[in-house]
């Protein structure tokens, strides 16, 4: 490293690091919450829909792919492709 901080200025720049730690802790854990959230609505979702089933993760990341009618698509790209 070699720079020398004064203790002052180095305890200031902890104690901002360990905020913005904290910070991004807190919303991961608030962006887990949402995600089960959203994976428990969607399964209960597929489950009462008889002709809907959620595929892999579409290749353009932005959706998981929905089979329906013999139909693969993404809500999210153009992809499509019949079964
Ligand atoms: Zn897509």
């Amino acid at each position: 490293m070699g720079r020398r901080l004064s203790s002052d200025s180095t305890g200031r720049w902890q104690r901002t690091l360990y905020r913005r730690l904290f910070d991004i802790e807190a919303e991961l854990e608030e962006n887990s919450r949402r995600l089960r959230q959203l994976e428990n609505t969607l399964k209960a979702v597929t489950r009462q829909t008889d002709d809907i089933s959620i595929g892999s993760p579409c290749s353009c990341g932005e959706s998981f792919l929905i089979v329906r009618q013999q139909v693969i698509y993404c809500p999210q790209c153009t992809y499509r492709r019949t079964m």
